[in-house]
């Protein structure tokens, strides 16, 4: 019997709807079934990035750093602004804009590569049958394909001591609809979520805590400048508060009374909003039968191999969740990978490649592992780090803080690592990430002709100070 589809991807965001293009572009007949809804209870492709992560993040980060720019930072350079406020209500409208353009430009990319959008729920019912209940119905239709791609995403991870009321008390989907500016704002868990979406309230006027229960401040991140960002968030008016125990948080009249332990012993506190972001978890519930046998790992994650292959054949896994980080890039590039090799390529991803990116401002991004990481695992390297402060377009813009290190093996020479704090870093990281990915050493990247005068130059000084020779840094070069 003839199946529905080549191919049924369940779940729509960059992981899924990516495979669902790729697999369109090889000829594949593709059918995606995805459930999100809008606000207004419309079906929207795209995903928790595109939706409620990634780009709404990105798009109040953006309005907000204009703002508090303005406010801070552009009177030195003679730019004098009376009256400045912000309208909060056309700040959102603006993002939902962004959005909105976004998922109907994945609507019209489906549309043109006669991809099927299923719009509601998928269930694996075993390897290569899909369960499909649309939005507008109740009883699920079973459709069959030769492949099958989960990518079901994640979703925020709920601590019971902290209730949410959708409110007062939210996630990070809830943080990016505050219709006023919150005056005293508390974020629990002090990682990429809480920093980014903290940064956008203290931009416009809150105060903001940041609760974080680990003592070592984003400890995934190169220290040394895990450091110089502390400083520098703090600088910005983030108070983050490491080593703090949250037991509870709940409304109380018209604002949240949030009792917390640290070192200093227990300690309330009433704030008038409160951002839960300790972490995601994959979103598995509901996503296949206990008869499909589907195996998860120990961590609840979807259990795939280095090719995204489940336990079961032609069924396959990809982005949030299964193993590895919880970044949007890295789920498009499984997609990718995982529909090539359905066509017989012999495509794969690269794991230590990732670049991960904080957007604060200044930014901070990274890819490879870090200084801790090669010292763990006895790998020798040299070091070359170069400031902001010494580079000529970062002054002439006023972008000073933070420093490019470049980590490169002792012996070799090959790149293994960057790590940038400071301006564009989300940029100039991928200078790195393609210099690593055709195994480029330090001195080929010291080789190369950087334009003047611009922030890459740093990447550039950095490499040269992997030698010790650094031309624009005071003081004796330095190796190491
Ligand atoms: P998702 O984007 O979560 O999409 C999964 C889709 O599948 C959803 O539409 C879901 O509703 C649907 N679905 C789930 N189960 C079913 C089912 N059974 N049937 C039908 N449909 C189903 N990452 C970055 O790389 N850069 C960033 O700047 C960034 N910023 C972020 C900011 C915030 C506030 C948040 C929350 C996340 C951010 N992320 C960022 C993370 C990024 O959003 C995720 O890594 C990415 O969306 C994961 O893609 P995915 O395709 O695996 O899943
Ligand atoms: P995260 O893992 O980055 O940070 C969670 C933080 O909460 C950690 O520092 C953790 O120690 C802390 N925490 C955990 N339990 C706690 C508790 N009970 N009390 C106080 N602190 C606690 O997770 P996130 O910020 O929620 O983001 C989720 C995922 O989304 C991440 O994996 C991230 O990769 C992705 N994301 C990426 C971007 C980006 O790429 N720029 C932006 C936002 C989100």
């Amino acid at each position: 019997m003839d199946k529905d589809y080549d191919l049924i991807v369940i779940g729509a965001g960059p992981g899924g709807y990516v495979a669902a293009l790729r697999g369109a572009q090889l000829g594949f007949k593709v059918g995606c079934i995805d459930n999100w809804l809008d606000p207004d209870g419309k079906p929207s492709l795209g995903g928790t990035c595109l939706n409620a992560g990634c780009i709404p993040s990105k798009a109040l980060l953006d309005t907000s750093h204009h703002f508090s720019a303005l406010r801070t930072e552009y009177a030195d350079q003679g730019i004098l602004v009376d009256g400045l406020r912000i309208d909060v209500e056309t700040m959102l409208a603006r993002k939902r804009n962004v959005v909105n353009t976004l998922t109907q430009g994945i609507a019209t990319l489906f549309k043109t590569q006669d991809i099927d959008w299923l719009k509601g729920h998928g269930q694996l019912l075993g390897t290569g049958r899909v369960g499909f209940t649309a939005h507008d119905r109740k009883t699920p239709k079973e459709l069959t394909a030769d492949n099958v791609i989960l990518a079901p995403g994640s979703s925020p991870i709920m601590l019971d001591s902290v209730p949410l009321d959708g409110e007062y008390v939210v996630d990070s989907t809830g943080a990016l609809e505050f219709t006023e500016v919150p005056k005293r704002l508390a974020v629990i868990g002090a990682g990429v979520i809480g920093l980014e979406l903290g940064s956008v309230w203290n931009r416009l006027g809150s105060d903001v805590t940041l609760l974080e229960a680990q003592s070592e401040f984003l400890p995934i991140a190169d220290q040394a400048l895990a450091r110089t960002a502390l400083k520098s968030y703090t600088n910005q008016g983030l108070q983050i508060k490491l080593g703090t125990r949250i037991k509870s948080a709940k409304l109380s009249g018209k604002s949240v009374r949030a009792v917390f332990e640290d070192a200093s012993g227990e300690q309330q506190e009433r704030y008038d909003r409160v951002i839960v972001a300790v972490g995601r978890r994959p979103n598995t519930s509901g996503l296949f039968t206990d008869a499909s046998s589907l195996l998860l790992d120990e961590r609840g994650c979807i259990h795939v191999d280095e090719y995204c292959r489940t336990n079961l054949p032609g069924v396959w896994a990809i982005g949030d969740a299964v193993r590895g980080p919880m970044l949007a890039h890295k789920g498009e590039e499984e997609g990718v990978m995982v529909v090539e090799r359905i066509a017989g390529q012999n495509s794969a991803t690269e794991p230590d490649l990732i670049p991960s990116v904080i957007y604060t401002m200044p930014e901070f991004a990274w890819v490879g592992p870090t200084e801790q990481k090669l010292k763990q695992a006895g790998i020798p390297y040299r070091s070359g780090r170069f400031p902001f402060a010494a580079n000529g377009r970062a002054r002439a813009q006023g972008d000073v803080e933070g420093e490019v290190k470049l980590l490169a093996h002792a012996e070799t020479d090959r790149l293994l690592g960057a790590h940038i704090f400071g301006p564009s870093a989300s940029e100039l990281v991928m200078q790195a990430v393609i210099a690593m990915s055709m195994e480029a050493t330090s001195e080929d990247l010291a080789r190369t002709i950087f334009a003047h005068p611009t922030l890459s130059e740093s990447v550039h000084e950095a490499a040269l100070a992997v030698d010790g020779r650094a031309l624009h840094m005071a003081g004796k070069p330095k190796r190491g």
